[in-house]
């Protein structure tokens, strides 16, 4: 059996994978993500261990966006300190395999889309809140690019303009207000122990629930009404633990409003879990998308 190599690098961590056409993992490694010179090293040693069990027809990589799609460098000035360093090319060399990159949030989807939440429908949109807060926009068979293959970013959509100011140049965005580390901060903020404890409703808790519930509701309805997608999945960290407080005011949302796609709009969690993006990439060495 011929497999793909998928490897997802996250802002902490490196996770890699032997998975089969049908998008099942055989195996996997993972360390943490260091300085580039050194985790390339160690991501084409795992590949070498993981090419030796079974044959291996590509690599496919996802990691947080900005990246050149044509070139392979990572153009990521704010969440990695790989920027200006280019994988595809480093890793191709090294194995001399097809290599395949795909920005995390497209990665994670098409894996959904293919193997997970989002099979059978013709378009979806995933929202991943994890250290940030990713997007992805699918619609019948092809991501949705913008201009030179860049990727539209919902999570740095203005959705309550009068909130905290992001580095992405706008205020109230997904990933100021709502994304793990917005939340580790508030904790500290309202001199909370945990996460947990923010999402109980108490006083000290209360502006943030209306916060995320306006955020939410106002997600969705900008969803809905700039894609018309049959599904709209949330996955990533933040979403494991906290998924109703997330979903509900969307659902809430949806249901108030008329004109949708014809069946609506289902709201629902992510299925692959942190396996989404690597199983995603992976596929990409089967499946290109275009
Ligand atoms: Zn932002």
């Amino acid at each position: 059996m011929i497999c793909a190599i998928g490897i997802d690098v996250g802002g902490t961590g490196i996770a890699l994978a032997l998975v089969t056409s049908a998008g099942a993992i055989l195996d996997r490694r993972e360390f943490p993500t260091g300085d580039y010179d050194g985790s390339i090293a160690q991501a084409i040693a795992a590949c070498r261990e993981l090419g030796a069990v079974h044959p291996v027809a590509g690599v496919g990589l996802c990691c947080p966006g900005p990246m050149n799609l044509q070139t392979g460098e990572i153009l990521n000035p704010f969440t990695m300190s790989w920027q200006g360093r280019n994988p595809v090319k480093d890793l191709r060399d090294a194995l001399g395999l097809p290599v395949y990159l795909e920005n995390d949030a497209d990665a994670a989807l098409l894996g959904e889309i293919r193997f997970g939440a989002a099979r059978g429908y013709d378009s979806a949109v995933m929202v991943t809140f994890g250290t940030g807060v990713g997007g992805a926009v699918y619609a019948h068979g092809r991501l949705l690019r913008g201009e030179k293959k860049e990727y539209p970013e919902i999570g740095h959509m203005p959705v309550l303009p009068d909130d905290l100011e992001c580095y992405c140049g706008v205020r109230g965005c997904l990933e100021i207000v709502a994304s793990g580390t917005a939340l580790l901060k508030l904790v500290e903020l309202l001199d909370l122990s945990s996460i947990d404890e923010l999402f109980v409703e108490s006083d000290k808790t209360r502006k943030f629930h209306r916060r995320l519930q306006n955020l939410m509701s106002g997600t969705a309805a900008i969803l809905v009404r700039c894609y018309a997608p049959g599904i709209i999945l949330l996955g990533g960290g933040v979403i494991d633990h906290q998924y109703e407080a997330y979903a509900r005011p969307m659902r809430q949302q949806i249901a108030k409003m008329p004109m949708l796609p014809p069946g609506g709009t289902t709201i629902a969690r992510a299925q692959l879990g942190n396996d989404a993006g690597l199983i995603g990439a992976a596929s990409l060495v089967f499946s290109p998308v275009a």
